[in-house]
């Protein structure tokens, strides 16, 4: 039977490489009954809601969606709906993997899974201005709230990743020098979850965030699994998009325990909306591992493959890869390699 899937199209360049990418799926025959959802400022123009009831309860219904980016506007606005998103289903762990696909680049050999606490930290919104003599926002306060319970859960998932996807090491990246309470109960939580796993062949160390942000442009191919706070596993999964390609190639997952969210790490990219230019690479890699999340890993494999050969091979690249073709003739190229690998 069908696997129901909420399929969020999401806003600026999302509707062109959702459509994308569910071509490519079918195409390779997942059997997925996608039932479309609106959010962001599409759910706004037609719900009058960012984040409408009747996507939210899709969602807790089949307890999987496919996202495509949404924009949250800066400063004044409602808040991030991936925030909200992730808060409301309490998918705690962001899994973003990066690896090298087109050679030629900086580096040849970067492999590496970023899991990013996605509940907690600066992230979790509390935050007022601070009204000092006439002036009502003389100063501002945001809480960076880290528990010893969303701590364990965070590490216990990325050392369960690292066995089982045979990885050999995860570095533990925090601030725990300055931060000593927030950032020092993460690295003391980790270092007891390390610890658990020292005798199933995974390696353990910790990096200060500063360091880390410059070790991984010098050598990122010393790394594996690294885990990290909400703010800085926002900033350094960036970074490491960039080593790999740039944020065309990068997919994501926030998981929890009830629910699943596949998405793009890239934004709605306002400079390429409505001009059918957008690579759908990152956002089609998210619903690979969308398949793998439903044991269908073998399908989700082939997908790779294609997508992976389809780049190497060069002649059908999208824009910000280099190339010349629109988002649909890359997928059509993506399609027409699925019945070669
Ligand atoms: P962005 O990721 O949208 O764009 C950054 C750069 O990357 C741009 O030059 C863009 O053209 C390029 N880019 C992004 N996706 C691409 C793709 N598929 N193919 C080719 N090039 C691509 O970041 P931004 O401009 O900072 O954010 C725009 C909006 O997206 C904001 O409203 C932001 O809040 C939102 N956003 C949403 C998500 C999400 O839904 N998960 C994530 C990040 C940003």
């Amino acid at each position: 039977m069908a696997i129901p899937v909420v399929l969020i199209p999401g806003d600026g360049v999302g509707p062109g490489i959702t459509a994308a990418t569910v071509r490519i799926l079918d195409a390779a025959g997942a059997d997925i009954a996608w039932e479309t959802h609106l959010a962001g400022l599409a759910g706004v123009m037609q719900h009058h809601d960012p984040m409408p009831q009747s996507t939210l309860d899709a969602i807790a219904r089949t307890g999987i969606a496919l996202k495509g980016p949404l924009e949250t506007p800066v400063g004044d606005g409602y808040r991030s709906i991936n925030v909200a998103l992730r808060t409301t289903f309490d998918l705690y762990a962001n899994v973003r993997p990066a690896h090298v696909i087109m050679q030629g680049g900086r580096f040849e050999k970067v492999d590496i899974v970023l899991v990013r606490e996605n509940t907690e930290g600066l992230y979790v919104g509390v935050e007022h201005y601070i009204k000092i003599k006439d002036d009502p926002h003389a100063a501002a306060e945001s809480v960076a709230l880290i528990t010893r319970a969303g701590s364990e859960r965070i590490c216990r998932f990325a050392f369960e990743y690292a066995v089982r996807h045979n990885r050999r090491k995860v570095t533990l990246v925090h601030k725990a020098n300055i931060l000593k309470f927030s950032q020092g109960l993460f690295l003391e939580t980790g270092r007891r979850i390390a610890a658990e796993y020292a005798d199933r062949g995974i390696a353990f160390e910790d990096k200060i965030v500063d360091a880390m942000a410059m070790n991984l442009v010098l050598r990122p191919e010393i790394y594996d699994v690294i885990v990290t706070t909400n703010l800085f596993g926002d900033i350094l999964s960036d970074e490491i998009s960039g080593l790999v390609g740039g944020l065309g190639l990068s997919p994501g997952a926030n998981i929890g325990s009830k629910a699943a969210i596949f998405e793009a790490v890239h934004g709605t990219a306002p400079d390429l909306a409505g001009k059918g230019i957008a690579n759908p690479s990152a956002l089609t890699l998210a619903a690979c591992m969308m398949l793998d999340h439903l044991g269908d890993v073998t399908r989700a494999d082939r997908i790779r493959a294609a997508l992976e050969a389809t780049i190497r091979e060069r002649r059908t690249l999208p824009h910000d890869l280099g190339g010349t073709a629109t988002t649909d003739e890359f997928a059509d190229a993506v399609i027409a390699t699925l019945g070669i690998v």
